[in-house]
């Protein structure tokens, strides 16, 4: 077992700090304020690959494992959270109609994500079908050389900015067997945005109701099989939960950086902060809980590299201890800037709110424990599991 990264992935990491540093870092705390989707920046990433970085490389992508592409998504999201968070859901995207896509016509649209001309969004979730994905309404109902979909998705990062949707529907019975992926062209007759949502982060990038109603899509735009699309919907998720994970790591370890300079700055009773003792001991666990969130999330990749059958597993609590430790390590750094911490001059308070609905979304940490336990709790104890 190697945990040192190869002079390769060292060139890559450096790359992407300093392009995060160079396009991200010094718009992040504008386009939050301001509500700015980061369009530009991104097309400067698309540039690099980031666009497609584990995308297959027959449609344009980089053809990257997971554990590269963490490296790129921790640098991308020290400088920008909310960025880098987005840029993993086109990610996701872009490698599943790269993996899936089996006709001209959905390799087209896998080209143009894969190389950033056009960005995606996610659409999964549903007012009624949040953490039990499976039980989703949307219907597309077959006709002709078409599907017709009806019906209305919640949640969705990127809509109205983004040109692709990857959509889940309903084409057969209830439950998961009955689901089906499609790639939709945003601009196709019929869908209708709902108003961006007033959100506590993630404010450089809109999130939407997106209505279907009676949205004819032509079939060779289907992914994989009727019946497929749970499957790929959570194949696209496990690797989205390292995603977040990492992007957790990455704004966490920039905040515990912002506290250790603000240590070293600011003295009170006549000593620098870095003096006091339960202060060192508080940044010493928030370091050592770091690099522990770090090496579960780049475990969880690698699984998903070598293709291990517990993957699944790991991602779940590679998203549920990094997202957590990362939101508790941006509050506690937080908390050692005192009252500056609070104000928006300073990053914490973003680092804070863009951390918070990495907790949340990609199943909430709640649905990662459902999804350890049933694996010890039913598959290994009735043996059909290896164990951990
Ligand atoms: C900013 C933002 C962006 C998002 N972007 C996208 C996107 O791009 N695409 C997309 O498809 N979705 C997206 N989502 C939706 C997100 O994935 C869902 O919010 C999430 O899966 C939870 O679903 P829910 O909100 O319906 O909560 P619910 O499922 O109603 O859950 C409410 C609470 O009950 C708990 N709970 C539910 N079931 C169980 C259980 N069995 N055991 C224990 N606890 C349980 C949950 O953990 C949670 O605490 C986004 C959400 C947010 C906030």
């Amino acid at each position: 077992m190697d945990f040192e990264l190869s002079d390769t992935q060292r060139d890559a990491q450096q790359r992407a700090r300093a392009f995060a540093e160079r396009e991200l870092a010094p718009h992040a705390a504008r386009w939050d304020a301001e509500g700015t989707f980061p369009r530009d920046a991104l097309t400067q990433a698309a540039r690099l690959g980031y666009c497609g970085l584990y995308a297959e490389s027959r449609q344009g992508g980089l053809g990257l494992g997971r554990l590269d592409a963490t490296l790129v998504f921790e640098e991308l999201a020290a400088a920008c959270p909310s960025t880098a968070a987005y840029l993993t859901i086109h990610n996701m995207v872009a490698w599943v109609a790269s993996r899936w896509a089996d006709t001209e016509h959905a390799s087209s649209w896998a080209r143009r994500l894969t190389s950033g001309h056009s960005l995606a969004s996610y659409c999964l979730s549903e007012p009624e079908a949040g953490s039990d994905a499976a039980s989703l309404r949307t219907t597309a109902t077959r006709d002709g050389n078409d599907y017709v979909l009806e019906g209305t998705k919640a949640f969705v990062s990127g809509s109205g900015v983004t040109e692709a949707l990857l959509v889940i529907a309903r084409t057969g019975a209830s439950g998961a067997q009955g689901l089906t992926a499609f790639l939709i062209p945003a601009s196709t007759r019929g869908i209708q945005l709902g108003p961006p949502e007033e959100k506590l982060g993630w404010r450089n990038q809109p999130t939407r109701t997106v209505h279907f109603e009676r949205v004819r899509v032509p079939a060779d735009l289907r992914l994989g099989q009727e019946g497929e699309g749970f499957r790929i919907a959570m194949q696209a998720l496990d690797g989205e939960r390292v995603n977040l994970a990492i992007c957790s790591v990455g704004a966490a370890q920039a905040a515990l950086d912002a506290a250790r300079q603000h240590l070293h700055r600011r003295s009170q009773f006549n000593r620098k902060l870095a003096g006091f003792q339960s202060v060192q001991f508080k940044f010493a666990g928030m370091a050592t809980d770091l690099v522990a969130a770090r090496q579960m999330a780049r475990l969880a990749a690698s699984m998903l590299d070598s293709r291990s059958p517990q993957a699944t597993v790991y991602c779940a609590m590679a998203k549920q201890v990094a997202t957590d430790t990362g939101f508790r390590i941006c509050n506690e750094a937080l908390q050692l800037h005192g009252g500056y911490g609070y104000l928006r001059r300073y990053p914490l308070e973003r680092y804070l709110r863009d951390t918070r609905v990495h907790q949340i979304l990609g199943g909430t940490n709640e649905i990662m424990r459902v999804i350890v336990s049933r694996y010890l709790l039913d598959e290994v104890t009735a043996g059909g599991g290896d164990g951990l």
